[in-house]
């Protein structure tokens, strides 16, 4: 669900504010210490949309000058939420503080409302208009203490809120996008084949810029999935030493146009470097992944065992990853390709809400904090999952997080939340 940061000077009434947008039957009370040390994200519901609500105010544990303060409070809300709400009193006018903040602000590339607070009468509207030299465009006067325009600006809130992540793969319940890739010969055409099987294969008319239609429609599991660039796989083109077009630039573009991803491997033989660096192209572009072990009707117990192997030794880091063993030849197992999709689709999806990471991230602290480097122990203020698409996981930290325990929160966070078949990307940001 979508993320609204609440930020602005102390006193201009934030936390009355965020009392008000969460409704009254919900008092914000401050509550899990541990890292977080008040609690700051709230869960709200408007017009049936929920959503979380963000207050900075609360982030900043260091006391470091109001100045400093609220400009960190900008930039964590850049980088967290959807949506940003800059409270100012509208009686003082905007201060140097809202200045710098709205400055940092108007980099922001989410949308960013200025907030008029203390709006108590007609009479006081008269001096927010001086509010649009904050550069972010209208303000919104609102009365936290007596509601007065906080339907209003929550009506705003919603419009400003990116509509879902889906847009970014032409959505909207479209059939999901997944590619087919694999080095040479592991099986790719063999496998569209035995996909779309006797079913008429349901071409994609639209997409095709030359005579061959690009993607195709392909029904599994009862839904219909669009394979990307299949096109490049019924057209091979051979260069003059043999090798094929497709095997390099093709991949990586078809990658890029999926969502989810199923890399091809010949079963039959070793792993190859080619085949790693097709996982790395996936892992690195952030889709969802299945790894399909093709031409399983010639693995025997030896190879198996050799296999086995293989996967421990270098696969690791995608453990994470659902494996398939597979037959274009035979059809083995191929029903068990749309589940492993979806499953992996599900987790790229899946978006954890701010208060149960704050939770769990305050229980992982507790119990083993990040190691205590130069004599400085780093503390993790505050986390949340700021994207799906892949699953990010923002953490905001007093100090430097090395990668070994980055690689702990990652393992710890898949642990408590699944995403099994997605790659989790875990950033942390600094406050100096
Ligand atoms: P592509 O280059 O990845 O598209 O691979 P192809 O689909 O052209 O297959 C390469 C070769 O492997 C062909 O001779 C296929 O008949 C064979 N092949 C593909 N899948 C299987 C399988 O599951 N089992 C066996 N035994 N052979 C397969």
């Amino acid at each position: 669900q979508p993320v609204l940061a609440v930020v602005g000077r102390p006193n201009v009434g934030k936390s009355t504010l965020v009392n008000r947008l969460l409704g009254r039957r919900q008092a914000v009370v401050k509550d899990t210490p541990g890292v977080t040390r008040d609690r700051v994200s709230y869960d709200a519901v408007w017009n049936g949309r929920s959503f979380t609500i963000v207050d900075t105010g609360g982030w900043d544990p260091d006391a470091e000058g109001v100045y400093a303060s609220v400009t960190s409070q900008a930039e964590m809300a850049m980088s967290a939420a959807d949506a940003i709400l800059l409270v100012v009193d509208a009686n003082v006018g905007s201060s140097a503080t809202d200045e710098a903040a709205a400055k940092v602000l108007r980099r922001s590339k989410r949308p960013v409302l200025v907030v008029a607070n203390k709006v108590d009468d007609q009479r006081a509207e008269a001096e927010v208009a001086e509010l649009w030299s904050l550069g972010l465009g209208q303000p919104y006067p609102v009365s936290a203490l007596h509601g007065r325009g906080s339907g209003d600006l929550l009506d705003e809130v919603l419009r400003a809120f990116p509509e879902t992540p889906r847009e970014r793969f032409g959505g909207g319940g479209g059939p999901r996008r997944v590619a087919l890739v694999g080095k040479p010969n592991v099986g790719k055409s063999s496998m569209l084949n035995k996909l779309v099987g006797e079913q008429r294969a349901v071409v994609d008319e639209t997409s095709g810029t030359t005579v061959d239609p690009v993607d195709s429609l392909v029904e599994l599991d009862g839904e219909v999935w669009r394979f990307v660039d299949t096109a490049g796989l019924r057209r091979r083109v051979k260069t003059a030493d043999g090798t094929e077009y497709y095997a390099s630039l093709r991949t990586k573009a078809a990658i890029e146009a999926a969502e989810v991803v199923i890399v091809l491997i010949d079963g039959s033989n070793p792993l190859t470097e080619q085949d790693l660096r097709i996982i790395s192209m996936v892992i690195e572009s952030g889709r969802a992944l299945v790894i399909a072990y093709n031409k399983w009707d010639l693995v025997d117990e030896d190879r198996r065992r050799s296999l086995e192997k293989e996967i421990d030794r270098d696969l690791v880091q995608v453990r994470w990853a659902e494996r398939v063993n597979v037959s274009a030849e035979t059809g083995r197992a191929i029903g068990k390709l749309a589940p492993s999709l979806r499953r992996a689709l599900e987790s790229w999806d899946q978006r954890i809400s701010t208060g149960r990471i704050n939770s769990w991230i305050s229980d992982i602290v507790a119990a083993q904090p990040p190691p205590v480097r130069g004599g400085k122990q780093s503390k993790i203020m505050f986390a949340t999952q700021a994207h799906t698409r892949p699953p990010t996981l923002v953490l905001f930290s007093s100090g430097f997080i090395e990668a070994g325990y980055r690689r702990f929160l990652e393992r710890r966070f898949r642990e408590s939340f699944g995403f099994e078949g997605s790659p989790v990307r875990v950033v942390v940001r600094v406050k100096e």
